[in-house]
């Protein structure tokens, strides 16, 4: 059931103009499945029989954007605020000839072609809200209520037309909380060649949203079962069964997805979960003195090369990556009260004080994942009030913070630009960590002589 009481007026109102001029309108696709599940609705899109050019004629240029003429598409502006409405063409659609995009896109089409060509049952019904009815040819209700996720037709030719799909499955369940239909789930290992032609950004967006769901853990499950994950993470897949010591109830694999479900829901710092010991595997040492245990040295650091190379292939942007590669390399910090000033300092300059909230919420998720009753925050609770403390005493922690710059170091020197002034720099800043004090321009003009020799 569906009130029209949900939807906004102004969406309401771009279906009322287009049905007064004469065409039809009906809402479509992830709105009416959100509205029928109960979830709040983020885009409401619009299906019409009217084409591109006639929905600019009832909207008037001004109010009206064509934002993807060739597929039919016209972004409408209403109301006050604006709000944005996709209002799109019935479409139907030729054969897929790369596995990406339909070779054409046929308008005249009806509203059960459209609904026909869209992917998941659930996703393809639509709601008439003149009359409130809910047209529903292929059972997405049922679907719904049985909390399943299943292609619209046969699954085997749907994932091969569109080799996203299978991944846009896993998602919207794993979003949902659903399972997928188990026909529907069986054809994607057959279907992987056609997910393989599938540019790195389309997967890659489809991954985020995943991981920013309630439960991930149930979608990478979901993608090892079928081979997505092979195809998307296959590093992933060596933690499987990889034993670790008795600081852990979990092989790295289970591990790593606690991890991922029990840290807050954003993107670079879930992916950060996941993959945070994918060092593990190619470190790991059995212990002599401890039977059956193993040792994994410098397991974040070759962890951090292997997530910069994934964060490459999933065209992640360069602060992203930069992140991503942070997070893992840092994740093995120790504190301990013995922990000077100096040493504060000296670790909130290496993470770089901007990171330190996402560490440390990777850092007591990673313990409470290890499945052993520990305090999650018996590091991090301490250390952050150091770290308060420190900042209040508004101590030089950057390069940049330091009382003298580069042209100083160049001029005390009698020297022109190059890696020396960076060199004697840091050995400044290497200084004030652990003297706050000596951040004097004078004080510090005096140090650079001895800081550049050697
Ligand atoms: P979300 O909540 O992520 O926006 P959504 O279902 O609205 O979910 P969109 O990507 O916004 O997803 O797509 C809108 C609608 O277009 C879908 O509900 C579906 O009907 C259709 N659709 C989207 N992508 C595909 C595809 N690859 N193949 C077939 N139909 C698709
Ligand atoms: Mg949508």
């Amino acid at each position: 059931m569906i009130d029209s009481k949900q939807i906004p007026d102004d969406v309401l109102s771009v279906c009322r103009r287009l049905r007064q001029a004469g065409f039809e309108a009906y809402l479509v696709g992830g709105s009416v499945r959100d509205l029928l599940v109960g979830r709040s609705v983020g885009d409401f899109d619009v299906a019409t029989n009217a084409r591109p050019e006639e929905i600019l004629g009832v909207f008037g240029a001004r109010f009206s954007i064509p934002t993807g003429l060739q597929h039919g598409t016209v972004t409408v502006l209403v109301g006050e605020p604006p709000r944005q409405v996709e209002v799109t063409t019935f479409r139907g659609e030729g054969a897929y000839l790369d596995g990406r995009h339909p070779s054409v896109v046929t308008f005249g089409a009806t509203l059960a072609e459209d609904l026909s060509r869209r992917d998941f049952t659930m996703n393809a019904i639509a709601y008439e809200p003149k009359a409130g009815a809910i047209i529903d040819l292929h059972q997405g209700q049922q679907d719904i209520a049985r909390r399943l996720v299943r292609t619209v037709g046969d699954p085997m030719a749907r994932f091969s037309e569109d080799g996203l799909r299978p991944m846009r499955a896993v998602r919207q369940a794993t979003q949902l909380g659903f399972e997928v239909d188990a026909t529907t789930l069986a054809a994607i290992p057959a279907t992987l060649d056609a997910f393989r032609k599938v540019s790195a950004e389309r997967v890659r967006d489809e991954l985020l949203k995943l991981l920013l769901a309630p439960c991930p853990s149930h979608g990478i499950e979901l993608m090892r079962q079928t081979g997505l994950l092979g195809e998307v993470l296959p590093e992933l897949l060596a933690t499987l069964e990889c034993r670790q010591n008795r600081f852990h109830k979990h092989d790295v694999y289970q591990h790593s997805l606690a991890t991922l479900d029990a840290v807050p829901a954003e993107p670079i710092l879930r992916l950060a979960a996941l993959l945070h010991d994918l060092g593990k595997p190619r470190t790991q040492t059995a212990q002599p003195e401890a039977p059956g245990e193993f040792a994994f040295f410098k397991h974040e650091y070759v962890g951090a090369e292997m997530v910069e190379a994934i964060a490459g292939r999933l065209r992640l942007s360069r602060a992203e990556t930069e992140l991503l590669v942070a997070l893992v390399a840092h994740h093995m910090f120790f504190y301990t009260p013995d922990w000077t000033d100096g040493t504060v300092r000296r670790f909130v300059n290496r993470v770089q004080a901007e990171r330190i909230a996402s560490l440390f919420s990777l850092r007591e998720a990673d313990i409470a994942s290890r499945g052993r009753g520990e305090d999650p925050a018996c590091e991090t609770r301490e250390l952050r009030a150091r770290i308060a403390r420190v900042a209040a005493e508004d101590a030089a922690l950057r390069v940049k913070d330091l009382a003298v710059n580069g042209a100083d170091v160049m001029r005390v020197l009698g020297v022109g630009p190059g890696p020396q002034v960076g060199r004697v720099l840091n050995r400044l800043l290497e200084r004030v960590l652990d003297d706050p004090a000596l951040n004097q321009k004078d004080t510090l003009e005096r140090l650079i002589p001895e800081l550049a020799s050697g």
